[in-house]
């Protein structure tokens, strides 16, 4: 076997170099035991336990590893270590399981709150430059929605290394994976799935420095490819956030589950989206509306600027609403830092001291900040298993597992953030399902083993799309499709929901996918062609909007993020289920079903947690 897992012939020896309307695309092929897609926090750790556990690991990533958007985490990371007052990872359990509205899955929140700490301990190891307590442990802040015996006080569990956590766990991960030789091809387009027989066995990616093409023939495929905040107009995710390996698997045939549940965060500065941590109200901020007032203790007596994300949103937009704003347009609300002590602003929060000033102009020890709520995070994703495996529904089994294909992190569904995501809950599920995956692939794979030869067409499909998007002829550039499936997303799939806003967007976002016949590629060349990769990115993106629209309208009920005013209320007797989501690339319908809710734990260490009414 040659370097970077090359098969010494070409094309794998399976047949010709395949032509697509006659154009030839001739195959680098590679063989691996595992292959993860993404080098964010989840793939960087899943891809470093499975090399560390003998497998052939390689990692494909359209961005240098360090730009993945792990790197822009700012508050945290969650355990309950327990260093800042007494902590439990039953109180982190049950302050997950409602937050998540009991929408999560009961066994895989378990599994996670059980297994931070530990996950902390191995990035502290691992050379993690945590912040720390005067003795020298690692400091905790408060977060959202985290409390101390099961909602009774405020708990401290919020692990941070000042507000740049993800930049210090991303570059850390990375050395860890280069030193346990996991084999990176870096700026490599992963374009989609091969599938054989309802099974995965690896993946086709596009060279984007040179144009050429790649096939990664694998044990296991892990996708770890991130979110799809760029669906939206106003987001605080990066630009690369198109949720490539979601589509992917749409388009391998396979559903996706609780797309409708899409995360604002209170506080994007009002214009420019970047995001202002929740680490901020942690250490003390607090919001205002025009009136000065300190609104969120009407809307949450208790917990007040630290109740979970989704009820802040709503309050701030009821401020804005009943008109209550600040600004000229009194379209925005104050975030308050400035009656904090500078030097803690200094220690604890520099990096959105620096974003306040450049994208606010504002004087964080002055002024208060004008912020607004923001796209943020996907709780919906790629169904799995806390292995990482990927589910599908087959007859009646609602968890059948998808041989050959593994997901995690933010692309991934476990569910453990259910309806609505805590702030900091995140970062610990990449790296606690990151290290699940290594761990899966490393019990059910004999480094080395055979693989079996690829059928002849392997790969094809990726590049009849390539070519049908290469040489796109309509009239409708990529950029003006994307604007107006991002405008609507924006204005009809936002913080409030009605049904009568949310079937004139299906309307709206299905002409939007339907015009995608006419779409306009300028640059036909391979190398370096930022029109086309945006092109292919734009396609899975406006195949998520759909089904996030759909499954909103769809969903007659009010939980978590997905609230809508013509159905106020949960409603656990109809709606405790995962909406699960196909789309048809062909036809362009989608198809929707449901799987229960894991409503049992994974030990007797801790009882099912009771739904009830979620209040802060
Ligand atoms: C500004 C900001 C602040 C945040 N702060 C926090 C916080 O403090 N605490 C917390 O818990 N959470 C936070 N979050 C959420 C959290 O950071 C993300 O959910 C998480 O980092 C996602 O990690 P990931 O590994 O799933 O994907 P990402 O870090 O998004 O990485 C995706 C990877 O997939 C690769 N990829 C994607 N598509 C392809 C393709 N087609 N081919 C090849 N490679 C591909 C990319 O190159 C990249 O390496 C924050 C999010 C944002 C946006």
């Amino acid at each position: 076997m040659a370097q970077n897992g090359e098969t010494p012939q070409s094309n794998g020896g399976i047949g010709a170099v395949p032509n697509i309307n006659g154009r030839e695309y001739p195959f680098t092929d590679h063989t691996f035991d595992v292959v993860v897609v993404g080098a964010g926090g989840a793939g960087l750790r899943a891809a470093l336990g499975a090399a560390e556990a003998g497998l052939k690991t390689a990692c494909v990533t359209k961005v240098f590893p360090t730009r993945s958007h792990t790197v822009a985490a700012q508050g945290g990371i969650a355990a309950s270590l327990g260093n800042m007052g007494p902590d439990d990872w039953r109180w982190h359990m049950y302050d997950t399981v409602k937050g998540s509205d009991w929408l999560g899955d009961q066994d895989a929140i378990e599994y996670l709150c059980r297994h931070a700490p530990a996950a902390v301990y191995e990035l502290e190891h691992y050379g993690l430059p945590f912040s720390r307590t005067e003795d020298g442990r690692i400091y905790q802040r408060p977060f959202g929605g985290m409390t101390t015996n099961y909602g009774e006080g405020t708990a401290q569990r919020t692990c941070a290394a000042a507000d740049r956590t993800g930049h210090a766990m991303l570059h850390t991960l990375y050395g860890q994976s280069l030193k346990h030789a996991t084999e990176f091809f870096i700026e490599y387009f992963a374009i989609d799935l091969i599938m054989e027989d309802g099974a995965c066995r690896g993946v086709v990616a596009l060279c984007l420095e040179d144009g050429t093409l790649h096939r990664f023939r694998a044990h296991r495929t892990i996708l770890a490819t991130g979110g799809y905040g760029r669906a939206y107009l106003s987001c605080t995710g990066a630009h690369t956030q198109t949720g490539d390996g979601n589509a992917m698997v749409l388009r391998a045939g396979l559903p996706l589950q609780d797309m409708e549940f899409v995360q604002f965060h209170p506080t994007g500065i009002y214009g420019a989206g970047c995001l202002i941590t929740e680490g901020s109200r942690g250490e003390g901020g607090y919001l205002t509306n025009s009136e000065g007032e300190r609104f969120m203790e009407r809307y949450a007596p208790h917990a007040k600027d630290l109740a979970s994300r989704d009820v802040v949103s709503r309050a701030m937009t009821v401020e804005i609403r009943e008109g209550r704003g600040v600004g000229k347009e009194q379209d925005h609300i104050f975030l308050h830092l400035d009656h904090l002590d500078p030097k803690i602003l200094a220690e604890r929060l520099p990096g959105i001291s620096e974003s306040a000033r450049i994208f606010a102009g504002v004087d964080v020890t002055k002024e208060p900040i004008p912020v607004l709520p923001t796209v943020h995070y996907n709780m919906g994703g790629i169904p799995t298993n806390y292995h990482g495996e990927v589910l599908t529904k087959r007859g009646d089994d609602p968890d059948a597992i998808v041989p050959g294909l593994m997901a995690i992190g933010e692309a991934a569904c476990v569910s453990v953030h259910g309806a609505n995501r805590l702030g900091s809950n995140s970062l610990i599920d990449l790296v606690v399902f990151g290290r699940a995956a290594g761990m899966r692939c490393a019990e059910t794979i004999q480094p080395g083993e055979k693989h079996a030869d690829l059928p002849r067409d392997a790969g094809q499909n990726s590049l009849e799309r390539l070519d049908r998007f290469r040489f796109a002829d309509g009239d409708t550039p990529t950029a003006q499709l994307r604007l107006r499936m991002q405008k609507t997303m924006q204005s009809n799939c936002a913080v409030f929901r009605t049904g009568e806003v949310l079937s004139e967007g299906k309307d709206l976002i299905h002409d939007v996918w339907r015009a995608e016949d006419s779409i306009h590629v300028t640059d036909r060349s391979l190398v370096w062609n930022t029109d086309l990769v945006e092109t292919l990115e734009y396609d899975n993106l406006i195949a998520l909007a759909v089904v996030t629209m759909e499954g909103a309208v769809n969903r007659t009920e009010s939980r978590g993020a997905h609230a809508r005013e013509d159905y106020p209320d949960r409603d656990d007797q109809d709606w405790m289920k995962h909406t699960l989501a196909w789309a048809d690339n062909a036809t362009r319908e989608v198809r929707i079903d449901y799987r229960p809710v894991h409503s049992y734990t994974m030990s007797n260490d801790i009882q099912y947690i009771e739904p009830k009414v979620r209040v802060y």
